[in-house]
């Protein structure tokens, strides 16, 4: 049975008043006074509210939100380490249940207009697999509602844990979709034998590689040249991204525009958060303007590492417009640009867009233009998956 929806009086991000057909989850035409064929049809009015593919969280840790379990008191240790410590702990002490917490910032996420997500879950040997066969589990009761995909991250290192390769190598086997690697100096200490292990994943499950990359610097910088060489070693082109890659930010202009060419080349995407101010940040519009793909992320929501963040992408727009100075209308557009189709582009979903043929993934938002719903995130949203109503006003209906 052919189902319909119809948007009327809508502006594809921003543009003219038009109204959007949905037949089967796709959409099947954009015009002026679009009428259903089919007399069981939805029919949405728009009123002129602003419509945007939906957004894409690119990097998340559904796995260990505390989001319900009520405020957890932070305090951590300043270094990376320090906060590993005292997650492992928090999980071993608390008995953090992933299926339900994944599920829980599932239906956070879905409310604020994100139709795909890509969640790293942790894998180590006193975790084991508890965090993937949690997620996936939500990954199933979501999937009409929310894409998801599932990066198996060795979080609390990978050479140092003996026993971790195996447990990633099972993930994979079982269903996780992308390979994650981490600090290939910091954690494990051996940067090249780390990014081997982590490519020869990739190779032997034919999944694409996300690599955290927190190193400062020029250590940094050597990382994501060992990077590109493993990617072209392997033709893994464009199927790699760095995540956080905070070295961007903390080189001399020579050296970056070194990194940039060798991000091109190898088509590598870089992912940030738009990080606090400890940090050095990618320059976003450098990158941009450059032709480096670029996709956002949330980052770990209300979890050991942070109590600031939400499951929200239109406030990760404005934190990565805050962190980087940008003020202008098309600056923000292009914000808007990088949490919907640049993260499409990351998670496989090239079809990702607002033209017929396009899978009907929407987020109808009562913003003005995109600036005014970067900073007012207004509450009144109505987001369509697959052609099927699966938020509204802040509340996920599935
Ligand atoms: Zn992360």
């Amino acid at each position: 049975m052919t189902t319909e929806l119809l948007v009327k009086d809508v502006r594809p991000l921003g543009g003219e008043t038009t109204d959007v057909l949905v037949r089967d989850g796709r959409i099947a035409a954009m015009g002026s006074g679009l009428t259903p064929t089919t007399p069981d049809a939805t029919v949405i009015e728009g009123a002129n509210w602003l419509l945007f593919p939906g957004f894409v969280d690119a990097h998340t840790h559904m796995d260990k939100t505390l989001i319900g379990l009520g405020w957890h008191r932070h305090d951590a240790g300043p270094a990376l380490l320090d906060k590993i410590e005292h997650e492992r702990r928090l999980r071993r002490d608390e008995g953090i249940d992933p299926y339900q917490q994944s599920s829980r910032q599932a239906r956070l996420a879905i409310a604020a207009g994100t139709t795909h997500i890509r969640t790293f879950v942790d894998i180590d040997t006193e975790w084991g697999l508890a965090g993937f066969e949690g997620v996936a589990r939500m990954r199933e009761d979501f999937k009409d509602a929310l894409t998801v995909q599932i990066v198996a991250f060795p979080q609390s290192g990978m050479l140092v844990r003996s026993g971790t390769v195996e447990l990633m190598d099972q993930a994979l086997r079982d269903g996780a979709d992308v390979v994650g690697g981490l600090d290939p100096s910091t954690i494990d200490r051996d940067p090249a034998k780390h990014l081997d292990t982590v490519f020869g994943l990739a190779e032997k499950h034919d999944v694409d590689v996300d690599i955290h990359l927190h190193e400062p610097g020029e250590l940094g910088a050597f990382a994501v040249e060992l990077i590109a060489e493993r990617t072209k070693v392997l033709g893994w082109r464009g199927r790699v991204v760095i995540s956080h890659a905070f070295c961007l930010g903390g080189v001399d202009d020579a050296e970056l525009g070194r990194l940039i060419d060798l991000l091109l080349a190898n088509d590598i995407a870089i992912m940030s958060h738009g990080p606090s101010g400890s940090r050095p940040a990618p320059p976003v519009m450098r990158l941009r303007e450059a032709g480096v793909r670029l996709c956002a992320g949330n980052d770990g929501i209300r979890d050991a590492w942070g109590p600031l963040n939400m499951p929200d992408m239109l406030l990760r727009a404005f934190l990565i417009a805050y962190r980087n100075n940008l003020r202008r209308d098309d600056e923000i557009e292009h914000v808007l640009d990088i949490i919907t189709h640049g993260g499409a582009t990351v998670l496989g979903a090239a079809a990702h867009g607002l033209a017929p043929g396009c899978p009907a993934d929407l987020v109808l938002l009562d913003a003005e233009t995109h600036l005014a719903a970067v900073i007012e995130r207004p509450t009144s949203r109505l987001v369509v998956k697959r052609g099927c109503i699966v938020a509204r006003d802040g509340e996920c209906l599935v």
